[in-house]
């Protein structure tokens, strides 16, 4: 993973392999009760000796389609609930992750029946073609423009999927914020990975009591990463031009630079750039960057806050930095994103508990938690009747004596204007009941 796409062996191990592993230890701990059948109660007067229960189906073939920013931990954290439910698994992985790609494929060789995972290695053509196959879903994780792609092909075929998209994540840092805390956080969520993460921080707001020393100290952290220890290369050369196009754009439309902002030569590494802005159409602030770039905007009160970081295409996650947590707790349920941490940033897509997932373009997709089963299997709900009668009482003929007994029912639920009256509608059904039993049984006139 280190030499496939530059990230520091630390966040692989970190990020990628203890993630899976806790993927792993979670769904092994919790799948076998999330899926047990259910019971659904039935009100035996209406169906008599029935029961009925609901039990998970799984889904079948299962496509999954992944991105290259996180090779391991991504493709595994659905593949793992997913053999586990039952499904088969067609695995694409991204073309700028293959080898990964292959890792992973090897790591189920033995452990699941031949077969139960399948390898497809390409590029778009190749996740194009996956979808219009004879596939039962689709999960897809990577970039809006591919996803509205997977969509349309699925819609075509008629089975869902899901998407789990980009991100243009927002930090906001109040006024009593633990600014040491905050820059540091807002740093590593924003720099890790390269900024080559659907939940870094990409933008900033804080309120002007704090926003000169939030943006000394952010830039202090930013300036104190090391090359290739703290901080690796983009992965691709298309990630280092978007990077370098849109901090160039800032820097034009008159985007102050606090460090970084320029690369030192052709290379892949891009170095850790901070901005002061308040351009709300720029597109360092409008589009996805994916790399390591912090652009902190200076706002009046949490209020301005709030408005400007929803005013996004995306909303996957954002964050509160404040010491007041039960007004960030209020504010958290005004922001448009999937996942609101307070005084941390977007980590918890490491945790298999939790839903990840978001609104607008960053998708419709839920990885972790139960929520997830929605997309991996699918209801199924089996009735057992034990009533050895010929016919039920709502079978044919329709009688008048049926009629009768339905409309004293519909008057019992509420029809009938006082709590006597529905109990007296509900006796003249029951009372009606044994004489629509008598017509079941009795013969047709010839
Ligand atoms: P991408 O959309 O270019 O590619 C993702 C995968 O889709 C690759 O395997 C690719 O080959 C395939 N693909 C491309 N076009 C396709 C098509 N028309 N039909 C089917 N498959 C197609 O994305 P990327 O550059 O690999 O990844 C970066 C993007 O992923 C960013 O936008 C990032 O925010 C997003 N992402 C989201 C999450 C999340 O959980 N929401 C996680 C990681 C990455």
């Amino acid at each position: 993973m280190h030499r496939e796409t530059g990230k520091p062996e630390v966040e692989a191990l970190l990020g990628e392999v203890l993630a899976s592993a806790d993927v792993v230890e979670h769904w092994a701990r919790e799948l076998p009760y999330e899926l047990e059948s259910t019971e659904v109660e039935l009100d035996p007067m209406s169906y008599p000796k029935k029961s009925g229960a609901i039990h998970r189906a799984p889904r079948g073939v299962i496509a999954s389609i992944m991105p290259w920013n996180f090779p391991f931990a991504l493709p595994l954290r659905s593949m793992i609930p997913a053999l586990m439910a039952g499904n088969a698994v067609v695995f694409k992985p991204s073309e700028v992750t293959p080898r990964t790609g292959a890792l992973i494929a090897e790591l189920f060789d033995g452990l699941v029946p031949k077969g139960l995972v399948g390898l497809v290695q390409g590029g778009r053509d190749a996740g194009a073609a996956l979808t219009e196959q004879d596939v039962d879903v689709v999960l897809f994780t990577g970039s809006p423009a591919a996803g509205r792609k997977v969509a349309h092909a699925c819609a075509e075929r008629l089975v869902p999927c899901a998407l789990e998209l980009g991100g243009k994540d927002a930090a906001i840092v109040l006024g009593d914020a633990d600014l040491e805390r905050a820059a540091n956080g807002i740093v590593w969520a924003a720099m890790m990975n390269a900024g080559q993460n659907c939940g870094a921080v990409e933008r900033v707001y804080a309120v002007s009591s704090v926003a000169k020393d939030l943006r000394e100290r952010v830039t202090a952290a930013a300036k104190a990463l090391r090359k290739d220890v703290d901080v690796g290369p983009l992965t691709t050369k298309a990630q280092r031009d978007t990077v370098g196009k849109h901090v160039a754009a800032a820097k034009e439309a008159g985007a102050e630079i606090l460090c970084g902002g320029e690369a030192d030569d052709d290379a892949l590494f891009y170095p850790p750039t901070v901005l002061s802005i308040d351009d709300d159409e720029a597109a360092v602030i409008k589009d996805e960057t994916f790399g390591p770039v912090v652009p902190i905007t200076e706002v009046k009160d949490a209020a301005e806050a709030i408005r400007r970081a929803n005013a996004s295409r995306y909303g996957l996650t954002a964050s509160i930095w404040t010491r007041d947590v039960r007004e960030a707790q209020r504010l958290a349920t005004r922001l448009r994103a999937g996942v609101v941490t307070i005084n941390n940033h977007s980590f918890t897509g490491a945790v298999a508990g939790a839903p990840w997932g978001g609104v607008g373009e960053s998708g419709w997709g839920v990885t972790g938690s139960a929520f997830m089963l929605e997309h991996l299997t699918r209801p199924s709900f089996i009735l057992v009747d034990k009533n050895r009668g010929a016919k039920e009482m709502w079978w044919y003929p329709y009688t008048d004596t049926l009629r009768a007994i339905a409309l004293a029912f519909a008057a019992a639920r509420g029809g009938a204007d006082s709590l006597f009256g529905r109990i007296g509608a509900l006796l003249r059904a029951i009372t009606m009941v044994p004489k629509r039993m008598g017509e079941l049984k009795a013969k047709p006139k010839a």
